[in-house]
C-alpha cells in the first residue's frame, strides 16, 4: 500500500512551466504540489540561454519601440517558413497576447533582462535576455512559488497517471525507492518537459539514427507524453526538432556567467552595463558566455573545414548533416580542422565560429583565449595530430587536398573540439486544447488532466529564439490558473 497525499492541483515537474503553473494555481487559492524528479529544480528552463520574445515590455516602451502582441502573430510564422502550415494559430495566439504581462509576472517575481534585441522577421526587437543566467528563472520563481506556499518536493518520480472513471485523480510516484501517491481533487498539470532524451520516442517519430544523438539535457525523456499517451492522449509535431545539431562540448568548470548568483542587484548592474559600457569593455565578458556549448557554424565547412573523429579519420561529407554521422563514431566526438588561411578568415565579421543572434560573435582568437579544452594549433599536420593523440597519416588524408597538406611551406593548423550531437529541444508535446486540457484521439478532453510548457506544446510552433520559454512561462501560468478553478471531482 502506498502512502497517499491529497492537494487540489498536483504539478508535475519543476521547470518553468511547472513552477510558473504551481505559483497561479495557489494565487487562485489551490492547495498545490510541485513534483520534481531531479535532486533541484530547473529541467531544461536551467539550460537555456534565457532568451525571451515579448511585446510591450517595459525595455520596448524605454527605448520608444511601439509593439503589439497582434504583429508579434503575424511575424511568427515567418521563421517557421516551410512548416508555418503546421502551425496551431490559436495556441500561437494566446502565446503572444499571453507575453506582456507574463514578462511584467517575471519582472514582478525579480527575474532581470537585457534588451531588446533585433531578430528579422520580427519587424521589431523583442528578443530580452536574461541576467546574469537562466538559473535566474528557477531561483526567483522557486522563491516565490515556497513564499506562496507551494508544497515543492524534489527527487519525486512521477511513474503515472491515477485515474477514476475515466477522470485523471491524481499521481503514482516513487519518492526514495518508495511508491507515494498524490491525490489532485482539482487537477493534475503535466509539466515534465521534452522528450529530446527519449531514445523511443525519436526512434518512433525520427528514426533510428536520430534515436542515436542525445539530448542537451540528459534528464528530458518524455514522461509526461508517455504517461498521458496510456490514458488515450496523442502527440502532436513529434517528428520536429532542434537537432541533430554539433555543439561544443561544455567546460568542465562552470564559468563565471554560470557560476554568477542571481541577485537582483547583480542583474541590474548587469543590465545597466550592456546599455553604458562600451563595446570593448564587455566582450570579453561576453566571450565567455559566447564560447561555452554552442554550435559552431556551419560556413566553417561550407569554407573547406573538416570534422574527423578522435582516430583523425574524416567520416562524413560535412554539408551532409554531419551531426548524424557523427552519432555512429567512436566517442561520439569530432574535431573541426582546417588550416591558417581559414583561422585568419574567421577571426573577423562576416566570419564567425559560434554566435547568440543579436548577443554577440565568437572567432577564432575568442576560442583560443576562452576554451583552451576545445582548441588546438600546431606548425604541422603531425604536430597537431601528437597534440590531439590522432593517427598522423589518418589526419594528413584527412586533410588531402588542403594547402600545405602535402609538404611544402610548413603552416598553421587549428582543431575545434571535442564537438558532440545533440538535440537541444524536440517540438513532440501532447495535443491539448486552448484551455490546456489534454485531449484523447477522439478530440475529447481527458477530465482533470492539462498540460504545459514543453509537455503541454499540443502542436505550436516556437520557432525563432525565446518562445519555448515563452510558452513555458504563459501556458504554465494559464494551466495553473484553470486548474485551480475546476470543480473538485467527486463535489
Ligand atoms: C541548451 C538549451 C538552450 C535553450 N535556450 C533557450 C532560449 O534561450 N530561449 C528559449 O525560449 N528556449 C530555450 N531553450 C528551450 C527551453 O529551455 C525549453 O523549451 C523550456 O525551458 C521548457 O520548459 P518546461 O518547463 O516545459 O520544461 P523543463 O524546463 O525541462 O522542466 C521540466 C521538469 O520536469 C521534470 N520532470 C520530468 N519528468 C518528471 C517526472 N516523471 N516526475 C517529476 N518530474 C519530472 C524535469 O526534471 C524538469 O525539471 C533551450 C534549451 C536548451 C537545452
Amino acid at each position: 500500500m502506498s502512502a497517499t497525499e491529497t492537494f487540489d492541483v498536483v504539478v508535475v515537474g519543476a521547470g518553468g512551466a511547472g513552477l510558473a503553473a504551481a505559483i497561479e494555481a495557489r494565487a487562485a487559492g489551490a492547495r498545490v504540489v510541485l513534483l520534481e524528479k531531479n535532486p533541484k529544480p530547473g529541467g531544461s528552463t536551467a539550460w537555456s540561454i534565457g532568451s525571451v520574445s515579448a511585446t510591450q515590455t517595459p525595455q520596448q516602451r524605454a527605448k520608444g519601440i511601439a509593439d503589439h502582441p497582434a504583429d508579434h502573430w503575424a511575424d511568427m510564422p515567418g521563421f517557421a517558413g516551410d512548416l508555418a502550415h503546421r502551425d496551431h494559430d490559436e495556441l500561437r495566439r494566446i502565446l503572444c497576447e499571453g507575453m506582456p504581462e507574463t514578462f511584467q509576472w517575471l519582472l514582478d517575481s525579480g527575474v532581470r533582462f537585457m534588451g531588446p534585441m533585433p531578430e528579422p522577421p520580427h519587424r521589431q526587437p523583442r528578443m530580452h535576455n536574461v541576467l546574469p543566467n537562466s538559473r535566474s528563472f528557477v531561483y526567483h520563481l522557486g522563491r516565490r512559488a515556497r513564499r506562496a506556499g507551494v508544497a515543492l518536493r524534489t527527487g519525486v518520480h512521477v511513474q503515472a497517471l491515477r485515474e477514476h472513471d475515466g477522470r485523471v485523480t491524481g499521481v503514482e510516484a516513487v519518492v526514495d525507492g518508495r511508491p507515494v501517491a498524490f491525490e489532485a481533487t482539482r487537477g493534475v498539470i503535466l509539466a515534465a518537459g521534452d522528450f529530446t532524451n527519449s531514445p523511443e520516442f525519436k526512434a518512433r517519430f525520427m528514426g533510428a539514427q536520430e534515436a542515436k544523438v542525445d539530448g542537451v539535457n540528459l534528464t528530458a525523456t518524455g514522461d509526461g507524453q508517455r504517461m498521458a499517451e496510456r490514458l488515450g492522449a496523442t502527440i502532436v509535431n513529434g517528428d520536429l526538432a532542434l537537432g541533430p545539431e554539433l555543439r561544443f562540448i561544455a567546460p568542465q568548470k562552470e564559468t563565471l556567467v554560470r557560476r554568477l548568483p542571481p541577485w537582483r542587484w547583480l542583474a541590474v548592474f548587469m543590465q545597466w552595463s550592456m546599455d553604458h559600457l562600451p563595446p570593448v569593455v564587455l566582450r570579453p565578458f561576453l566571450m565567455k558566455f559566447l564560447t561555452t556549448a554552442l554550435a559552431p557554424s556551419p560556413s566553417l565547412f561550407e569554407a573547406g573545414a573538416v570534422l574527423v573523429n578522435r582516430d583523425g579519420v574524416r567520416f562524413c561529407d560535412e554539408l551532409d548533416r554531419p551531426a548524424h554521422a557523427l552519432a555512429d563514431q567512436p566517442g561520439k566526438e569530432g574535431w573541426i580542422v582546417f588550416d591558417d588561411a581559414l583561422a585568419q578568415r574567421f577571426s573577423a565579421w562576416p566570419d564567425f565560429v559560434s554566435t547568440a543572434p543579436g548577443v554577440a560573435y565568437a572567432y577564432v582568437p575568442d576560442y583560443r583565449r576562452n576554451r583552451k579544452d576545445v582548441y588546438a594549433e600546431s606548425a604541422s599536420i603531425d604536430g597537431l595530430a601528437a597534440s590531439l593523440r590522432m593517427d598522423a597519416g589518418a589526419l594528413r588524408r584527412s586533410l588531402a587536398g588542403r594547402p600545405g597538406a602535402r609538404g611544402g611551406a610548413p603552416q598553421r593548423y587549428v582543431a575545434l573540439g571535442p564537438v558532440r550531437a545533440v538535440f537541444v529541444h524536440s517540438e513532440g508535446g501532447l495535443r491539448v486544447d486552448t484551455q490546456h486540457r489534454v485531449l484523447r484521439g477522439s478530440g475529447e478532453p481527458i477530465p482533470g488532466l492539462y498540460a504545459a510548457g514543453s509537455t503541454g506544446q499540443g502542436g505550436l510552433l516556437l520557432k525563432g529564439h525565446g518562445h519555448h520559454l515563452a510558452w513555458a512561462f504563459v501556458s504554465g501560468r494559464r494551466a495553473g490558473r484553470i486548474a485551480a478553478g475546476a470543480a473538485r471531482h467527486g463535489a
